[in-house]
C-alpha cells in the first residue's frame, strides 16, 4: 500500500508549485514517496513501449537486508493480455506493483518492459509508459475536475467529461451540491475507497498509457461500487497490457492468466478453469472465498 501521510494543504502546495510541470501523478507519488532514493543510471534510456509485454525474471527483493519478501518471482505478462495476482494478504502482490512501477529496485533478478530492462530507463519514461489505480489514491485539496485532469493536465474540459463518464463517475459528481466544482480533500469532500478508485480510473483513462496497473481496494466495498469499479477498468483495459491484484477472486475469473503469490512465492499460474482443476492452492483460496460469501448472503 502506498501511504503517505501529509498534511493536506502541504500536498496542495506542492500540487500548484509542480503542476503543468510534470506530467502525471505517478511523478508526484515518486517526489514524496520512498523512491526518491532511486536514482536514474547514468546512462539511463527512454523505454519504448510498443507492445507493452511485462517480464519479471527470477526477482528477489526485501524492504531492507533483515528481510526477504519476493523469492525467485518470475512471470510474464503477454502484450496486450490482462493478468491477475491473487494470493493472501501480506504475499508480496503490491510490492510487485511497486517494483515494476520501480518505487523500489529489486535486490536481484530484472523487470523488462519490451524486452527493456526496468533498471536502465529513466523513471519519467518507464511512469509515462504506465497508468496505475493504486489501492489508495491521493487527492488534492482541489475540485473533483482537477483532481481528475491531473492525470493529463494538457486535456480539455471535453477529454476530462468523457473520462468522467468511462469512469461511470458521472452520476455520483452530477448529485454533488457544486458539482465537478465540489472540493475534495480536507476541507471539501470525504470520498469512499471506491469513490477514490474511481477518480483514479479516471486519471488513468485521460493519462493513456499503454500498461495498466490496478490494485483492487481491499476495503469491504459493497458489491455495487465493485461492480461499479470493475465495469470502469474494463474500459480501460480494452487494447492494453493490465496487471491486475484482486483480493475477491469473482472479480478476475475472465483473466487470460492468474498468478498465485504465497509467501512471496509464485506457486502457481494458469486460468480460471485450468487451476480449478489443478486442485491446489487456487482451489483452495476459491472455496474458501465461495464459503464466505455464502455466509455473508
Ligand atoms: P499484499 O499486497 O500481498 O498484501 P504487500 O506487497 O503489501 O502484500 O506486502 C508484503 C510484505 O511486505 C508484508 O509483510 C508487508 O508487511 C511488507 N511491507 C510492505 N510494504 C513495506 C514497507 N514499505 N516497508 C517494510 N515492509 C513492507
Ligand atoms: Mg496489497
Amino acid at each position: 500500500t502506498m501511504q503517505i501521510f501529509m498534511p493536506l494543504n502541504f500536498l496542495g502546495f506542492v500540487y500548484r508549485e509542480i503542476r503543468g510541470a510534470l506530467a502525471n501523478i505517478e511523478n508526484l507519488f515518486a517526489l514524496l514517496g520512498k523512491s526518491s532514493n532511486i536514482v536514474d543510471n547514468e546512462n539511463a534510456k527512454t523505454i519504448q513501449v510498443i507492445e507493452g509485454e511485462i517480464r519479471f525474471s527470477h526477482v528477489n527483493f526485501g524492504y531492507g537486508p533483515d528481510r526477504q519478501i519476493l523469492h525467485d518471482v518470475s512471470f510474464t505478462v503477454p502484450a496486450g493480455q490482462k493478468v491477475a495476482i491473487v494470493g493472501p494478504s501480506g504475499a508480496g502482490k503490491s510490492t510487485v506493483i511497486k517494483l515494476l512501477f520501480r518505487f523500489y529496485n529489486p535486490t536481484s533478478g530484472e523487470i523488462y518492459i519490451d524486452g527493456q530492462p526496468v533498471s536502465d530507463s529513466t523513471q519519467a519514461s518507464l511512469r509515462q509508459a504506465i497508468g496505475i489505480v493504486p489501492q489508495d489514491t491521493v487527492l488534492f485539496n482541489d475540485s473533483i475536475f482537477e483532481n481528475i485532469r491531473y492525470g493529463n493536465p494538457t486535456a480539455n474540459d471535453e477529454q476530462v467529461n468523457q473520462a468522467i463518464e468511462h469512469a461511470h463517475l458521472s452520476a455520483f459528481i452530477n448529485a454533488l451540491p457544486k458539482g465537478r466544482e465540489t472540493k475534495v480533500g480536507e476541507r471539501g469532500l470525504k470520498l469512499s475507497g471506491g469513490e477514490k478508485q474511481r477518480v483514479a480510473i479516471a486519471r488513468t483513462i485521460l493519462k493513456g498509457a499503454p500498461i495498466l496497473l490496478f490494485d483492487e481496494a481491499t476495503s469491504s466495498l459493497d458489491s455495487q461500487s465493485e461492480r461499479a469499479i470493475l465495469s470502469a477498468f474494463k474500459e480501460i483495459a480494452k487494447g492494453h497490457t493490465s496487471l491486475v491484484i484482486a483480493h475477491r477472486l469473482s472479480t478476475i475469473v475472465d483473466a487470460d492468466s492468474i498468478i498465485v503469490l504465497q509467501d512471496g512465492c509464485v506457486v502457481e499460474q494458469g486460468n480460471h478453469p485450468t487451476l480449478l482443476k489443478n486442485k491446489g492452492p487456487y482451489y483452495q483460496l476459491w472455496n474458501t472465498q465461495q464459503k464466505v460469501n455464502t455466509q455473508d448472503d
